[in-house]
Formats: C-alpha cells, sequence, structure tokens
C-alpha cells in the first residue's frame, strides 16, 4: 500500500476519510455526459478510488512528471520519474494495483478486461487549481502489464528561451540565425533531453508574425499547435511522406518550413533546392549527443545532398537537462586553485561553488547504535537537493571555414577541433558556466555529461 503523504488531520480518529482524500476532477474523453457520469459513479465507488487518488496526488505534489507501474505476478513495483530520475515508491499489493488499474483505464475510456493489447488515451484532470493531461499507456509484457502515465501541465510552464535556461548572448545569438533566410537550421539533443520543449519554445521565438511558418508533420507525432505556424499533415502509417503535402504548399510561396523529420532523400533534396533557388529557411531536428555529431549525422543520412547540406546549413543547437541546485538547501564552498584551474575558471572569477544537501534514505537515518535520529529534511526539495531542471545548450555556429573542415575530414574530432576555434563553446564549458553561477554542481554537470551505459 502507498503511504499516504500529509496526513495532517489531528483527529485521525474520525471514521470517514473521504474529506482527506486529494480533490481530482478528472474529464473522461466521453462524449456523452450520461454515460460520462456513469463511469465517474462507477470509479468512486470502488475500495481502490482512495489509492488511486492519493497516488496521482503525490506524484503531481512531488513535481513527476511519469508514474510507472509494473505489475508481476505478486506486486506492482511503483516508481516517480522526478526531474530526469527514478524514484521507487512501495509497491502496491495486486488487488490494489489492478484496482487502480480499471480506474484509470476507465476514466480513460479503454477496456480494463484487455491485459495484453497496447492501449493509449490522455485524460485531462484538474488538481490544486491547475489543468494536467495526463498521458496513459498500458502495454501486456512477459512479466504482466506495464503502464506509463506522463504528466503535463495543460499550459506549457516553459515559453521563453530564458526559462529553459538559455544566457542572454545564446539567445540573441540564436534568433538571429533563425530569423534568416536561405539556410537550414537544426536543432538536436539524445533522448529524454527536452528536444520537444526546447523546439517548440525555439520555434515560438523566431519571428513568426513577420514571415510565413508552416509545418510539415506526421500525424502520429501528435506536435503541439504554435500560434500562427499552419500544419499540413500526412499520414506515415498509410505509407505518406511529406511529399503528400508538399507539392500544394510550395505553390503558396512560404518563408519558413519546419520539420520534425525530414523523413528521406526526396524531400532533402527538395528542400535544398527551395532553400538554395527560393530563398526559404528551412527548420528541422534530430536526436544525438553534440552539435557536431547532430550535424554528421544529418549528413550520413541525406547522403545524396549531403554536399548541399554542408553549403546551406547555418547553424545546430544541441542541448542537455540537468537539475538546478535547491537554492534552500545548497551548500556554498571555496574551490581550491586547483579546482578552478581544473575547470578552465580563471583565479578570482569565482569564490563560491555549490553542492546539494542530500538526505541520507530513511534505513541510513541511524545513529552508531541504530537507534534512529531526527535529521531536518529540506521543505523545499524534500531532501533530493535538487528542484526542477534546465537546460545547458550548444551553439554551433557554421561559417566557410567550419565547412570547408567538413568537406575536408567529416571526423568529428576534427570538426570540432575546428569549431573551437571559431570560438564554439562545447556543452562542458557551457556546463561549467552554469556551475560557476550556482545553477547546478559539478557532481550534476558530470552526471548528465557522462555517456550512458548500453543497457
Ligand atoms: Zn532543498
Amino acid at each position: 500500500m502507498l503511504r499516504r503523504k500529509n496526513k495532517k488531520t489531528g483527529s485521525g480518529a474520525s471514521g470517514s476519510d473521504v474529506s482527506e482524500l486529494p480533490k481530482i476532477d478528472f474529464k473522461p474523453p466521453i462524449a456523452d455526459k450520461q454515460v460520462e457520469q456513469g463511469v465517474l459513479i462507477a470509479c468512486r465507488s470502488m475500495p481502490q478510488w482512495p489509492a488511486t487518488l492519493t497516488l496521482l496526488a503525490q506524484a503531481i505534489d512531488n513535481r513527476a512528471e511519469q508514474i510507472l507501474l509494473d505489475y508481476s505476478k505478486q506486486a506492482v513495483a511503483v516508481r516517480l520519474r522526478i526531474d530526469g530520475l527514478w524514484e521507487a515508491l512501495p509497491p502496491m499489493d495486486r488487488p490494489t494495483g489492478d484496482g487502480v488499474l480499471v480506474a484509470l483505464k476507465k476514466l480513460c475510456d479503454l477496456n480494463p478486461a484487455d491485459r495484453r493489447s497496447k492501449q493509449q488515451a490522455v485524460l485531462p484532470l484538474k488538481y490544486k487549481g491547475v489543468d494536467w493531461l495526463m498521458d496513459f499507456t498500458s502495454q501486456g509484457v512477459p512479466t504482466g502489464e506495464r503502464v506509463l502515465l506522463r504528466l503535463e501541465p495543460k499550459k506549457p510552464v516553459l515559453t521563453t528561451l530564458a526559462d529553459l535556461g538559455m544566457r542572454k548572448k545564446m539567445q540573441d545569438q540564436l534568433r538571429d540565425l533563425l530569423n534568416a533566410s536561405e539556410h537550414l537550421f537544426l536543432f538536436s539533443a539524445p533522448p529524454g533531453h527536452g528536444l520537444p520543449t526546447t523546439w517548440r519554445v525555439g520555434l515560438e521565438a523566431a519571428d513568426r508574425f513577420v514571415r510565413d511558418f508552416h509545418s510539415v508533420e506526421d500525424v502520429h507525432l501528435r506536435e503541439p499547435e504554435l500560434i500562427n505556424i499552419t500544419k499540413h499533415l500526412y499520414d506515415s502509417q498509410a505509407g505518406e511522406t511529406p511529399m503528400k503535402v508538399l507539392k500544394s504548399l510550395l505553390l503558396k510561396q512560404p518563408d519558413v518550413l519546419v520539420f520534425p523529420d525530414l523523413v528521406n532523400e526526396e524531400v532533402c533534396q527538395l528542400m535544398c533546392g527551395e532553400v538554395k533557388e527560393e530563398g526559404r529557411t528551412v527548420i528541422t531536428r534530430l536526436q544525438a549527443a553534440s552539435a557536431v555529431e547532430a550535424l554528421l549525422k544529418l549528413l550520413a543520412r541525406f547522403k545524396s545532398c549531403s554536399k548541399d547540406l554542408v553549403k546551406i546549413t547555418s547553424g545546430v543547437l544541441n542541448q542537455r537537462l540537468l537539475r538546478r541546485l535547491c537554492v534552500e538547501c545548497r551548500k556554498p564552498f571555496q574551490p581550491s586553485p586547483q579546482l578552478l584551474q581544473k575547470l578552465g575558471i580563471p583565479p578570482g572569477r569565482v569564490q563560491t561553488l555549490y553542492q546539494p544537501t542530500i538526505a541520507p534514505p530513511p534505513e541510513k537515518r541511524v545513529d552508531a547504535n541504530g537507534r534512529p535520529i531526527e535529521i531536518e529534511i529540506c521543505g523545499k526539495c524534500g531532501g533530493r537537493g535538487y528542484y526542477g531542471r534546465a537546460a545547458i545548450f550548444e551553439l554551433l555556429v557554421i561559417n566557410d571555414e567550419i565547412r570547408k573542415a567538413i568537406l575536408n575530414d567529416p571526423r568529428p574530432a576534427s570538426v570540432l577541433a575546428v569549431a573551437r576555434k571559431n570560438g564554439f563553446l562545447t556543452l562542458q564549458e557551457e556546463g561549467i558556466l552554469a556551475v560557476a553561477t550556482g545553477m547546478t554542481s559539478l557532481q550534476e554537470l558530470q552526471r548528465i555529461l557522462t555517456p550512458p551505459k548500453k543497457a
């Protein structure tokens, strides 16, 4: 069973606990109001309804972006993803976990009896005055069933490049690049590092009010709606490609063409021609660990147009998400001259760096004799030492010297060397700036720059 959080009521003896339950308003995606009401009434009468509400409230109260439920024969493992890291909660027993899942599937208008096929739906809900969208996915796996709930505020919280953590000078550079004509610009990040968010915020930072923006998207990608960007959809599952909409779209003389994916050589070739001959701008994205890698990946993927791509690509943005230090409990320390030298920070520039205060896990909160000791836990971050996330960015601005280097020797190390000679700061260097300002810790920077271990 999940422990109930915030059990503050003094009168614990009161028989009914309905008033103690978190108040969540669900808006099941069901058109018929009467059916909707029936579903809500049925759910409320289930013995596992309190556990369902408690799980969701606990996740949102702890700022979890995802909840993972793993059903095995004996129990249900429960994990929350907070600031990008998974935290385990006490497991639920099967009767409780099964009931929670039935309630969630009913609310999502899915089939509770089907524990095998992949089922997916979006459930809007309101909690503490904030509207949320809960993206529900369940899927049978060899050990049982796996359920992933993604929680997202309905109204995006991050709306500007500054919100994402981008420094002012880079914001201006990026805007200048995006607002130029006759070029291609590339957004990139490794999986799970916030590329869709930066893609949205980056596009919103461009001059959509002056120029005519059109995006060409696979209908199954479910990209967000952006003001002043006209969407043109194709259906990849029906074998369609962007070519389906491009011919008629190009007749409209768009200024900027936005592609979450360029899909194939035919599309890429057509777009290279549009940039060179018509002066249009193309903006696209792909997953990569660095700006240089992203550029080389683009060239490798569309070999037949790689020469054109080198010519027209003006810049690549790459990013990594890191946790922000909790400002309530971060601990200052004076870095040694050796440490500053290692970080490449000039002497005298930074007097103080910060490290997180991380509370030991409950089982370790004991003295030498094994007696429990009281440890003060930070009320803001809950003893995690971090609160919220930001991105660090590297922006590769491509000039003719870098173009020549790519054509001569397209190995990542040699392209990077020429880029650095031209003022390019890597993620590592940008990250050290973030450490120097106290936004994050050295440990966290190290963590996110270490390549993930292959499972
Ligand atoms: Zn704290």
